[in-house]
């Protein structure tokens, strides 16, 4: 008797009697399966939800049925009871698997987090409050002075107009939205925290940074170290923006920079404060056609030794705005999709012949380029990811920005060689950009969702805890005290949707700037303000060992590795340095009044 129940045991749980070897084999013949069924469901879901982005039409609900089963049907699988057990019990014994398997449970894992069928009910009950506050989000009215206006009338309001109380109204407008949201996102609260919970994470933020292989504590430490490293020139920034627009709307100068001062509704970007007489891109990107934009950006990457896009890329992609008479819509909002995880990749663009989408088709291609070179049998189908979730945006933005530098448009023939601008208000321009967003990005939002998720900051408390944070890393007040009536963090729409993870946007712009630097000064030797990666069999080289292994590398070893320096501020301050001192000159005997962090 006794020795059947041994028996019965050792067969219900096989992996805890086997030797390492013999282990390693079951947990790679495990892997594979779910390899084979994650690329099937998940190829069938991009499907559909490909179809749904570019042929929208009107009354028809036959894509968003389909895509919502395919949906549906990917998650089951992902969030399987059967994966989170296996996955769980194979990672007990992680010290006698190989690195990469273990990689690929956690991945498993973590996907299995977002549905865990684990608690359905609390799946069903999320995903059902993530469409309600969804719909309140992008179903509200907005309205100045009872006349319904869109957000990018109100934008426009705060880019252009010079009259504080037209800007006042249209600033408080944008913020209404926020009271109708407060009690939808005190349920997504909960429920996300519980049903990350169920699989072990701490909180939903914690579950959020874990992807980047940190704790909670490790990722705000990394923040607040960056933030602090910017924080000097952001100070500059900030005594400049108070005393320009005080000059500008002829009020005194204001300690805090009030938010409706500010050209965005969130103070996040204030790039439309400056007017740049440049080179004239537009005008000779005019003489092309949109297929020589695209066909250029692959001409860009081909030079720099990657291979030329799939036939099927020019073949499935939608590329081009739709021909007038076009009996259905498409989304045009440029994007990039691996849809397959293998081969197909495409791109959903609407390309015509101006600047912008001339810099949007090298950033999107850089995407498609990721794609490709991760897709080999050296790379697991779960790890043909970003290194984390930033490097993804922060190679595509790279390729934008090295394609907008001077050198390389006069290289393509698209200016005159030699033409004047203003590189210092070009710079000034970029840094109301790039700089500006990092208090908001890598402190604002980051902050306040930590406290939300991990502190379990209580609702009576989000608005005054919001400005306060607001004050602290941006400077920045409302035009008036805001009471617990309003719920102004929840304006921000991913407050609402892909939450927690807004400090990837900041990390990207680091490693954007890390690896820009790198290829200036290390591979071309030039300026990092006047580059021309064009053709540079090295660049390529150095690009293509970085996208190539994946998420299948630790991304802070790669970046040590490949820049030779951890992840720091470092790179983005050496590009806007002759900016400082500019900067310091034009505020000299102004005072500075940005709170210490
Ligand atoms: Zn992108």
């Amino acid at each position: 008797m006794r020795r059947t129940i041994l028996i019965l045991l050792a067969a219900a749980l096989p992996s805890c009697s086997k030797g390492p070897q013999e282990l390693q084999k079951e947990v790679q013949a495990y892997l594979d399966s779910y390899a084979t069924r994650y690329q099937e469901l998940s190829y069938a879901a991009n499907q559909a939800d490909w179809a749904s982005n570019t042929r929208i039409v009107e009354g028809d609900s036959t894509n968003a049925i389909a895509t919502r089963a395919a949906r549906e049907a990917l998650a089951a699988f992902t969030g399987s009871e059967e994966n989170i057990e296996k996955c769980r019990a194979y990672l007990e014994r992680r010290v006698d698997l190989v690195p990469i398997q273990v990689l690929q449970l956690e991945a498993i894992l973590y996907a299995a987090a977002d549905n865990p069928a684990t608690v359905p009910d609390l799946v069903k009950q999320r995903i059902a409050a993530e469409t309600a506050q969804t719909e309140v989000l992008y179903g509200f009215d907005f309205q100045i002075d009872g006349k319904s206006v869109t957000t990018n009338q109100i934008d426009e309001i705060l880019r252009t107009e010079t009259r504080l109380p037209e800007r006042l109204a249209a600033w408080e407008a944008s913020k209404e939205v926020g009271k109708g949201l407060r009690t939808g996102l005190l349920q997504l609260r909960r429920l996300r925290n519980e049903t990350v919970r169920a699989l072990g994470y701490p909180d939903y933020f914690g579950y959020q940074v874990s992807d980047y292989g940190m704790s909670t504590d490790e990722m705000m430490t990394m923040l607040e170290q960056l933030n602090r490293e910017l924080r000097p020139l952001y100070r500059e920034l900030h005594t400049y923006a108070r005393y320009e627009l005080a000059k500008k709307y002829g009020q005194p100068v204001p300690r805090l920079l009030p938010a409706h001062w500010l050209p965005n509704r969130w103070g996040q970007d204030w790039s439309s404060m400056v007017t740049v007489e440049g080179f004239d891109l537009d005008g000779a990107l005019r003489e092309k056609s949109p297929e020589w934009l695209v066909e250029q950006a692959e001409r860009f990457y081909v030079s720099l030794g990657f291979p030329n896009l799939p036939p099927s890329f020019w073949e499935k992609s939608s590329l081009y705005p739709l021909p007038d008479g076009t009996a259905y819509k498409k989304n045009n909002h440029a994007s990039a999709w691996h849809l397959d995880l293998q081969n197909d990749v495409r791109s959903l663009m609407s390309v015509e012949n101006n600047t912008e989408w001339y810099e949007t088709t090298h950033h999107e291609l850089g995407h498609v380029y990721y794609y490709i070179s991760y897709s080999t049998p050296e790379v697991p189908l779960v790890l043909r990811r970003g290194a984390n979730r930033a490097y993804h945006e922060g190679v595509g933005s790279l390729m934008g920005l090295a394609s907008m530098q001077k050198p390389f448009v006069e290289g393509l023939g698209l200016v005159e060689p030699g033409m004047q601008t203003d590189a210092v208000q070009m710079l000034l321009k970029e840094a109301l950009n790039y700089v500006v967003f990092i208090p908001w990005s890598a402190g604002t939002m980051s902050r306040f969702e930590r406290e939300l998720y991990a502190e379990n900051l209580p609702p009576d408390q989000w608005n005054r805890r919001w400005w306060e944070i607001v004050r602290q890393y941006q400077g920045i007040e409302p035009p008036a005290e805001r009471g617990e009536e309003f719920c102004d963090p929840a304006t921000k729409t991913h407050i609402n949707d892909d939450a927690a993870q807004y400090y990837d946007y900041a990390l990207s712009y680091f490693i954007l700037f890390q690896l820009h630097d790198h290829i200036a000064s290390t591979i071309l030797n030039q300026d990092p303000h006047a580059t021309n990666y064009f053709g540079n069999r090295q660049v390529g080289e150095f690009l293509r060992t970085i996208l190539a292994p994946g998420a299948s590398v630790d991304w802070r070893n790669m970046l040590r590795e490949k820049t030779g320096s951890d992840l720091s501020a470092a790179a983005m301050l050496r590009y806007f340095e002759p900016l400082m001192a500019y900067l310091q000159e034009i505020n000299a005997g102004r005072e500075a009044t940005l709170p210490e962090l």
